[in-house]
């Protein structure tokens, strides 16, 4: 029986993942949780799933369970507690100490959250040195994942990341930069928290993702490829050196990815729902990148520097909480992004880096708001 921890439980992909154990009983066991304001829904999440351990920054009080409290408590827990998977749920920066922690202990590691690997891809790589494991989530990921196995990394091409085009796709290019929030969080194919839904509509999403298979997969960002896959049915694909494509098909449906990691390497049957292949055709399109110009701009910012991504992703967390209530229109978030990263330059050399830079950047971000 595999203990799996739960850092984000509340949000999207932490719920998905509960419903992933609940169909999965004889071979998994949530033993704690984490949320962030959501502590009604974590605790009947705790009771429902009689799970043994809470995780929350804020003071919950004692309620007859193991409980990690304060503002390090994530990390604390990734460091200390007794379970055999940890499953990184949180959106933002916030999952990238615990993921080292869990890491420096040998641990298994599924990790939703991209923005560890945005800001710390190479603290994780050093951290993977201690003998522990990273299953990624993120859908692209888990295909690229997929389409590995069996095969050498030395043999790849290129990677190509499917993109759905986010809820704007069909969007006048001119309305864009001032689309309303209810039209940006109305995503086409997938139902996730509000931050990724964004980065989703502007493709900074998939700038983070490119990171992200960097990371992963030790490939540059020449050999990334981005196409448009407005089906969301093909996950991503490898070329390889003899022009061989590898790619992974199912439903969009992210409780597949969650169990394809929580359970590696076995398979087993899933909730997940077969793939009609008569519905519609299946089509590629080149990324319109007059259409998403924050795209562009994550790229030339991770060619330069890691620290012009760390700050990347700190002035995109800042853009986009700041888009969602109001304070700025969705065609700001672009220029927030380049006037924050081009303040910074240079490598990260460990995790107090990483955190100082996010601090500025989000305050440069904060005056770009204005
Ligand atoms: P949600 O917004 O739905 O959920 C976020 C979770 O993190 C909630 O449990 C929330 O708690 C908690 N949280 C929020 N802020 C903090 C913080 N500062 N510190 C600690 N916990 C926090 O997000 P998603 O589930 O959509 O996404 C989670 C991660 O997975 C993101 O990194 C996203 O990019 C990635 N991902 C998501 C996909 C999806 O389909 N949703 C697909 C691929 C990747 P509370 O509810 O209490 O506020
Ligand atoms: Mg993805």
């Amino acid at each position: 029986m595999k203990r799996v921890a739960i850092l984000g439980s509340t949000g999207s992909i932490g719920r998905q993942t509960l419903e992933v154990i609940r169909s999965n009983t004889d071979k998994l066991t949530a033993c704690a949780l984490s949320c962030h304001h959501n502590v009604p829904l974590m605790l009947n999440q705790i009771e429902d799933l009689g799970v043994d351990t809470l995780i929350s920054q804020s003071a919950i009080g004692a309620c007859g369970l193991n409980t990690y409290e304060g503002e390090d408590a994530l990390v604390r827990y990734a460091r200390e507690g007794d379970y055999d998977v940890l499953v990184v749920a949180v959106v933002g920066i916030a999952g990238l100490l615990p993921t080292l922690a869990a890491l420096e202990r040998g641990k298994t590691v599924c990790l939703a959250n991209k923005e560890t690997l945005v800001c710390g891809g190479e603290l994780v790589e050093k951290a993977l040195s201690k003998g522990g494991l990273l299953l990624p989530i993120d859908s692209e990921h888990c295909a690229i994942h997929q389409c590995l196995k069996g095969n050498e990394r030395t043999d790849i091409r290129r990677i190509i990341l499917t993109a759905s085009g986010g809820a704007l796709r069909d969007m006048p290019i001119d309305k864009m930069a001032s689309a309303t929030k209810r039209e940006v969080l109305a995503h086409p194919n997938w139902d996730m928290g509000d931050k990724i839904t964004v980065d989703c509509a502007t493709m900074v999403n998939k700038g983070f993702e490119s990171i992200e298979a960097r990371a992963l997969f030790g490939v540059s960002l020449d050999n990334i490829q981005i196409l448009v896959h407005r089906q969301s049915i093909v996950h991503s694909m490898v070329q390889f050196t003899d022009n061989t494509y590898m790619a992974q098909l199912a439903v969009p449906d992210m409780r597949l990815p969650i169990q394809y990691a929580l359970l590696y390497p076995d398979r087993v049957t899933s909730l997940v729902q077969e793939v009609d292949f008569c519905r519609e055709p299946l089509t590629f399109e080149e990324v319109d990148a007059a259409r998403y110009p924050a795209l562009g701009v994550v790229l030339d910012c991770a060619q330069k520097s890691s620290a012009q991504c760390v700050a990347l992703n700190a002035a995109d967390e800042v853009a986009v909480a700041a888009f969602l209530e109001g304070h700025i229109a969705l065609g700001k978030i672009h220029t927030i992004l380049r006037h924050t990263a081009a303040r910074f330059d240079g490598s990260i050399r460990d995790v107090e880096d990483v955190m100082r830079i996010d601090r500025e950047a989000r305050l440069v971000a904060k005056e770009g708001l204005c």
